[in-house]
């Protein structure tokens, strides 16, 4: 076997600590920057990465990881795979770009999330006339790149089986893992040309083995590896898996001639590896950090799930569990962080160090790493006595308001009440929240974080941006209005930066797709509502008008979706927490005389587990969290929820189990499907399907709104349909908005039984 190495992580950010990618993609796309110097931004960006985890001790350094979009888009490159449409654009950046976010005159390919992650890929679209062929020149010049810097480089691919899995089949073509035996001759001839180039390892990254996504995984992945590993001339091959663990597929990769597998071993369990007697002759990758967390490794535990393996198999080295791309680039870029807290964290460079420290203590024995194994436990002691995750009064009246239990009256003695409140037209029109975040806006928060504008200042100019909204809601003639929010930097850490038990980082970008990125908030304690933290913006917005204007929340589910979550203690908990904070709010917006509420989970797909038996017990405490969360309002208060971003097949039952009112929902892209689904799980109550895209700068046309609620009409009655876009505003312009919502209403009234 090729020489085995000790220390690694399965992959690295590339965005830049300070979103330098991002700055140079974009200043690229807006003609700012020549093609040269993005590539030289790109290139010194690699070169940092690799040099400092090479400094900080790894010597095995993930290379390929780079991506000027997306690595799913990158292997279909690699792949010959890209659509027809794009192949016509002959420069090939622009025709990648194009494939990622298209042109004035080719639609681009879909995106969608990157396994539970908030990393969205791009989707492949593979068609009968798809002839994979071989483009290896981008990973072969970041290898050679990373030689010529003298460092021990393994370059990562993305697998065969994951690649076809991930991707969707177009015109008409076969699933496309039957094409698996297509591939699987590329990636042979791949690794005949990675070890001419002198590669010593190379990394597979087979991610859907730890999901149920294929019936035949274990088989697939014996076969294939079995073939791809079975050639002469290659590097040494790491299997990398992450995110869950293995199930049966472990030993049938064991059973395969690969001399490496990694292993996530946050999320899967190190007993049901120590049984299999085929990994005597492996490395195992231990994957005992947590590269999608921000919490620091317990080492001395870490230490004794890597000496518990090293008597069971051929090899250990030590790993983070995944990429560390979900992660911040550094800690000391946070200034805001108390003692404690800071030293309960590991952001990206943290984790490399303790990848090395646990690496150096199987070398050369544990007493060598003895104070960072101290530092360690007195970070743990710390952090598990810190008053902050365990305030008491929290607790007290969470097990109070479980028992009692979280239930309303029954739908249809609600709905007599609201309708007698609320006095709405049949068909309803409505928004789902945001107006455009105009520059304007943001420049206001801009000025309030520097300092040039005061509170007071920012409050007035946020409230002149909510009398626009509403004037301009009233003209166009929409039935239930929304302040629009303005003051909103993004819906889960506006409420974070709210609640105890949350710190909301300054620079903790990850890379959320393209070049877009987000900041996490971290979830680290218990949650505490301190004050009512929409009601002023609401009711100001009320005072304005005689149209009902809606409460806007974030429901809890989505709240830990896009947080970094603590890992002390069941999701379900901390959950349940986020709820009861956003019923105090409920309830004081409703005394506050706001008629309805919407509390928004766009996330309660994403958080699905990704093994079948998990999810049931999933999506009961999801909801559970949910109705906890709405359950404390009056019969004559409507809750709205809005949910998009997904196909919602599998969380189908439990969008009705929420029992909102009203439910705003994503439909325009799938033609109004989602509505039959509905009425298939007994769904009764009432629902707002999108009818327009608002993701396209497009304005759609009365007709073609016509079209759609028709479309709806059929499926659900008219007393229960309500007319809105399928998403928030804030991405658009107050041009494009305006017509569109005019057409909207138009379309409402033409309809209207
Ligand atoms: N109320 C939010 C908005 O309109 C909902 C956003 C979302 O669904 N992601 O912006
Ligand atoms: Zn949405």
């Amino acid at each position: 076997m090729a020489t085995p190495f000790i220390a690694t992580i399965l992959g690295a950010p590339r965005i830049g600590p300070n979103r330098e990618l991002k700055r140079a993609i974009e200043g690229y796309w807006a003609g700012r920057l020549r093609r040269s110097e993005l590539e030289q931004a790109a290139e010194d960006l690699r070169r940092n990465t690799l040099t400092s985890l090479a400094a900080a001790g790894l010597d095995s350094v993930p290379v390929n990881t780079f991506s000027y979009y997306d690595q799913v888009l990158d292997t279909a490159v690699l792949l010959g795979a890209l659509p027809a449409r794009v192949l016509s654009i002959s420069d090939s950046l622009d025709r990648y770009f194009a494939a990622a976010r298209g042109t004035a005159d080719v639609p681009p390919l879909e995106m969608t999330k990157w396994f539970d992650t908030n990393y969205h890929y791009i989707v492949p679209e593979i068609a009968p006339d798809t002839v994979f062929t071989l483009h290896p020149e981008k990973v072969l010049a970041e290898f050679a790149e990373a030689r010529t810097l003298g460092v021990s480089a393994r370059p990562v691919l993305i697998g065969p089986v994951t690649f076809l899995a991930l991707s969707k089949a177009v015109d008409g073509g076969v699933p496309p893992i039957e094409r698996i035996d297509e591939l699987v001759p590329l990636y042979s001839e791949l690794l005949t040309r990675l070890a001419d180039a002198g590669a010593e390892w190379v990394q597979i990254d087979e991610p859907v083995l730890v999901t149920d996504q294929l019936n035949d995984a274990t088989e697939l992945a014996h076969r294939v590896y079995t073939e791809i590993a079975g050639g002469t001339r290659r590097p040494a091959i790491v299997v990398a898996t992450y995110f869950g663990g293995l199930d049966g597929a472990l030993v049938a990769l064991a059973r395969t001639p690969v001399e490496a597998i990694a292993l996530d071993l946050v999320a899967g369990d190190v007993q049901a590896v120590r049984s299999i007697a085929e990994l005597a002759d492996k490395l195992v990758v231990a994957g005992v950090v947590d590269g999608r967390n921000v919490w620091r490794t317990n080492l001395e535990n870490a230490l004794d799930t890597l000496t518990a393996l090293q008597g069971s198999v051929g090899a250990v080295a030590v790993s983070t569990s995944c990429s560390t791309m979900h992660v911040p680039y550094a800690l000391d870029a946070e200034s805001g962080l108390d003692d404690s807290l800071r030293t309960w964290l590991a952001f990206g460079d943290e984790k490399v160090f303790e990848v090395a420290t646990l690496a150096a203590a199987l070398r050369d024995g544990r007493e060598c790493v003895a104070a960072e194994i101290d530092a360690s436990n007195s970070a743990v002691a710390s952090r598990a006595g810190d008053p902050r995750l365990h305030v008491d009064a929290v607790r007290a009246r969470l097990s109070a308001v479980v028992t009692e239990g979280a239930a309303r009256s029954p739908a249809s003695e609600r709905r007599r009440a609201q309708d007698a409140r609320l006095n709405l037209p049949p068909l309803p029109t409505t928004t789902i929240g945001s107006y455009p975040q105009t520059p304007d806006i943001r420049n206001a928060r801009a000025a309030l974080r520097s300092g040039a504008v005061t509170a007071e200042e920012y409050q007035q100019q946020m409230r002149d941006e909510i009398t626009k909204v509403i004037r301009l809601q009233e003209d166009i003639g929409l039935d239930v209005l929304v302040h629009g929010e303005p003051e909103r930097n993004d819906m889960v850490q506006y409420f974070a930066e709210q609640l105890d038990g949350f710190f909301a980082t300054e620079n903790g970008w990850v890379q959320s797709y393209g070049t877009r990125c987000v900041r996490p908030p971290i979830l680290f304690g218990d949650v505490v509502r301190r004050r009512p933290m929409t009601v002023e913006w609401s009711t100001f917005a009320q005072s304005l008008t005689d149209k009902p204007v809606k409460g806007m929340l974030t429901g809890p589910v989505t709240i830990l979706a896009w947080s970094f979550v603590r890992d002390d203690q069941p999701l379900a908990d901390t959950a349940n927490q986020i709820a009861l904070a956003i019923r105090d709010e409920t309830k004081d917006l409703q005394g506050a005389g706001i008629a309805i509420i919407q509390v928004d989970e766009p996330a309660l797909r994403e958080l699905l587990p990704l093994r079948a038996k998990e999810q049931g017990s999933y999506l009961e405490w999801a909801v559970g969290a949910f109705r906890l969360a709405t359950s404390g309002v009056d019969d004559a208060t409507q809750i709205h929820t809005h949910l998009c971003y997904s196909e919602f097949g599998e969380v189908i039952g439990a969008i009705a189990d929420l029992d909102a009112d009203v439910t705003s929902i994503e439909a325009a892209r799938s033609h109004m499907e989602v509505l039959e689904d509905l009425n298939s799980v007994g769904f009764s109550n009432s629902v707002g399907p999108g009818v327009y895209d608002i993701h396209s700068p497009r304005v759609p046309s009365t007709e073609e709104m016509i079209t759609a609620l028709r479309e709806a009409m059929n499926a659900i009655p008219a007393e229960r349909l309500w007319v809105n876009p399928d998403c928030g505003l804030k991405t658009r312009r107050t041009d494009e908005v305006t017509a569109a919502l005019q057409n909207m209403v138009a379309a409402a009234q033409a309809v209207r039984p």
